[in-house]
């Protein structure tokens, strides 16, 4: 068995450090030249600003047009209400943070729809997630660039490239499946009685009960009703223990890479302690570490928690973040053990 490489730079050679771990790995010129190769990346919600700068989605796009490809950066719309809910605020609030066709040479795509309702179903060999619901623009999509922020998250502990992968590329279904072991509810404060999410309900589970919007025994927890409910009416309970989050995130990161290929990376700079879905600025926890980059997503994450990690268990002493790491080994997903190449 061939042995696993991480390879790695400073804070202050990552720039260059994207371009040179896709070379020095091999990845791209394995590639067919002229396909589309997407640039998974987070562009931050409003008020965040310790996302991933442009620069280095430019630098991956770069490196991609050297090999001929052709790279397109994508993301799906988030779960909760906010401007990242529907692809329409989604495209403009990436271009107020400077993810511009212009600033990146390549264009963005918002995969999942309008508002999260479009995806595919990969069925998975596993007792958590019997099929993984992902964003429906990934199928025509075979080679990928996961572009990870590598900081802390107040449900799993952090979020690196599986999370990026698995929570970043299902649709808006697939998010609620991870996210939570409950069906959603409706808020009889909020609710209005539009109608609307009686209508779009694929399963006709919702019916008005006195005026309000009541979710039946036959949802099948798909989402859908949370997307179209404009009054934020919709809820769920948040209560999916983070050992849950952890392992369902596993199976997605398994059903996005399934016959793709895909180099990962690990940004670790600005790490705070919650994910950039958090609409404010924080401090981070720790200085700066760099940019660790492997072919093997639980390598990557290994590596990066190898420097990370301690600061991440005492801010989050009552989870158990690595378990993700270990059953990402487990099911098969790559291997931790690694040789770190300095670059
Ligand atoms: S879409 Fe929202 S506000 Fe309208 S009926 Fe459904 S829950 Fe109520
Ligand atoms: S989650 Fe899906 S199935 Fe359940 S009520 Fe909402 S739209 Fe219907």
């Amino acid at each position: 068995m061939s042995e696993t490489v991480v390879y790695f730079v400073p804070p202050e050679r990552i720039g260059t450090g994207i371009g040179a771990m896709l070379e020095e790995s091999g990845f791209l010129k394995h590639l067919k030249p002229k396909k589309r190769i997407g640039i998974k990346v987070h562009f931050g919600e409003q008020g965040n600003s310790s996302h991933l700068a442009p620069e280095f989605v430019r630098a991956a796009a770069v490196a991609c047009s050297y090999h001929d490809l052709q790279p397109v950066v994508i993301e799906t719309t988030a779960l909760y209400r906010g401007r990242r809910q529907l692809a329409s605020e989604h495209l403009k609030l990436a271009r107020e943070h400077g993810f511009t066709t212009e600033a990146m040479l390549a264009p963005v795509e918002i995969l999942d729809g309008r508002q999260g309702e479009r995806f595919y179903t990969v069925p998975l060999d596993s007792e958590l997630v019997s099929g993984a619901r992902l964003a429906q623009g990934l199928r025509r999509i075979s080679y990928l660039i996961n572009m990870a922020h590598f900081k802390g998250h107040f449900v799993t502990g952090f979020g690196g490239a599986i999370k990026n992968l698995a929570m970043g590329l299902a649709a808006k279904a697939g998010k609620l499946e991870m996210h939570s072991s409950s069906k959603p509810f409706v808020d009889s404060e909020k609710c209005v009685s539009c109608g609307v999410c009686v209508d779009y309900c694929p399963h006709e589970a919702i019916n008005f009960v006195q005026y309000v919007a009541q979710i039946g025994r036959s949802c099948t927890g798909c989402g859908g009703c949370l997307a179209v409910c404009r009054q934020g009416a919709v809820r769920v309970n948040w209560d999916a223990a983070s050992e849950s989050v952890q392992l369902k995130m596993v199976e997605y990161c398994r059903a996005v890479v399934a016959g793709r290929r895909v180099f990962h990376f690990n940004v670790c700079l600005r790490i705070t302690p919650n994910c950039d879905c958090y609409p404010q600025t924080e401090t981070p926890i720790m200085d700066d570490v760099g940019l660790f980059g492997s072919l093997d997503p639980v390598a990557c994450e290994q590596a990066a928690w190898d420097r990370i990690g301690p600061a991440l268990t005492e801010l989050y002493p009552h989870l158990n973040p690595a378990l993700l790491i270990d059953a990402a080994e487990r099911c098969g997903l790559g291997r931790r053990a690694h040789r770190l190449v300095t670059l």
